[in-house]
């Protein structure tokens, strides 16, 4: 049985409802892209708050 880590994707456990203005952001730190909202968004892989808003 493999049991995949990886935190990057849909199967993140939290579901993001269309009713809620989510952004998508990468971080200028790690790279990582995910999912934010609010205006202090930071990076959920590295606590950066060094993140770009995506388009
Ligand atoms: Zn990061």
């Amino acid at each position: 049985m493999v049991i995949y880590m990886c935190s990057v994707g849909e199967s993140y456990g939290v579901d993001i409802d269309d009713d809620i203005p989510t952004k998508k952001y990468m971080c200028n730190k790690c790279g990582n892209k995910f999912k934010g909202m609010g205006r202090n968004v930071s990076c959920p892989g590295c606590q950066s708050k060094d993140v770009n808003e995506q388009k």
